[in-house]
């Protein structure tokens, strides 16, 4: 397949992992940002290609992850009423809110919808002029201009009964809250691609700066991801903290304007609760005052409601870098993609089903040495 069997391709996965190897003097941890990496490095055994020394963290790049289980409790709250048609992406229904999910609420009679698009969601609303008709609005800046733009076609063509449950996520402040916690391993970044093709990556400059951290754009291919590791390792290793753009067929250093005049039109950057993190400040996207009135958490009275997260899923811990899936007591037993008790077991860029789905547990080198220290004990 054109643009993706040539960034497959072993021979030259492997030169890159001997160049890694070949540049790499010390240990160094190098966190991927986002969930679609993170599904490659774990389904193509790439982290089993790296020198030992190197360790790739799974970041907090999985929206339907981050998704606070309260916004969770909200959709199911909206979908469950008879007025309402309420439109998700699909790997939204299964995620588990405090009781429920929206598969839950569907089974139960709920008129929930999986769509495409947010613009089909606003077509069902043209069509259904007497239903309320609700998009679960989730995901990170890649995302957030074709949302916009439903909620612009709607406030321009007057269609009253459509409105959106948002929750936009925006990575620069989740790695400056990364790499402000006491507890951050992290030394190098791998930002992620389709991000930086909306939004550029102007705005990493001064987090590489003032953390002193490498941040490296880059794709989602087997080779992009190597190559990304290799000039992030290259930079640590010459004690440089720069921006990087390894994605150059995607991504240019302003990004798409447009795209972002349009969600700066009708989004506003909002304090945002992420799933197990906790609030980070200025780190989400809210309607615009002038598109309150699509607003779905204000049209059904639900702006004041909170809850709390499952105490026993460590997913925060996961997301940050801090723990592996497999760390988790409950990964593989208590918590299943059938029966999963935390958000990253549920969407297929979650590191917990990742780990899931390719029986991983840790690294080759890692399983093999904790076998001898129990052999030992
Ligand atoms: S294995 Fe399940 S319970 Fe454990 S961190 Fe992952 S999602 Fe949470």
């Amino acid at each position: 397949m054109k643009f993706v069997n040539e960034y497959r391709d072993r021979a030259a996965a492997e030169e890159y992992a001997s160049a890694i190897a070949r540049i790499t003097t010390r240990p160094w941890m190098i966190m991927e940002v986002c969930g679609g990496q993170t599904y490659a490095i774990v389904k193509f055994g790439i982290d089993e290609l790296l020198p030992q020394c190197i360790t790739l963290l799974h970041g907090p790049g999985c929206p339907v992850c981050v998704t606070p289980v309260e916004l969770v409790d909200k959709a199911t709250q909206i979908a469950s009423r008879p007025d309402v048609i309420f439109c998700s992406f699909g790997d939204m229904l299964r995620v588990p809110g405090t009781e429920r999910d929206l598969f839950a609420v569907k089974a139960a009679g709920g008129d929930v919808r999986t769509v495409y698009s947010p613009l089909d969601a606003l077509k069902l609303a043209r069509d259904n002029p007497a239903r309320q008709v609700v998009f679960f609005a989730v995901g990170f800046e890649t995302t957030a201009p074709a949302n916009a733009m439903a909620v612009y076609q709607a406030k321009q063509a007057g269609v009253r009964n459509f409105s959106v449950l948002v929750s936009h996520v925006l990575v620069p402040p989740a790695i400056e809250a990364l790499l402000s916690s006491p507890d951050n391993r992290v030394q190098g970044f791998l930002a992620a691609g389709h991000v930086c093709t909306v939004m550029g990556y102007e705005e990493y400059v001064p987090i590489a700066a003032k953390y002193r951290v490498p941040i490296v754009v880059t794709g989602f291919e087997p080779l992009d991801i190597l190559q990304g590791v290799y000039m992030c390792v290259r930079q640590l290793e010459e004690g440089r903290a720069e921006v990087e753009n390894q994605y150059t067929r995607s991504v240019r250093r302003e990004g798409n304007r447009p795209a972002q005049q349009l969600v700066a039109q009708v989004f506003r950057v909002v304090p945002r609760k992420w799933r197990g993190v906790g609030e980070i400040p200025q780190s989400g996207l809210g309607l615009a005052p002038e598109y309150a009135a699509y607003d779905a958490e204000l049209r059904f009275d639900l702006a004041a409601y909170t809850a709390e997260e499952d105490s026993e899923c460590i997913s925060g811990l996961v997301l940050r870098g801090v723990k592996k899936p497999h760390e988790c007591s409950a990964f593989g037993t208590r918590c299943t993609p059938e029966h999963p008790l935390g958000a990253t077991m549920v969407s297929n860029e979650g590191a917990c089903a990742a780990y899931y789905h390719y029986r991983r547990r840790g690294r080759k080198h890692e399983d093999a040495a904790a076998a001898k220290e129990a052999s030992h004990a």
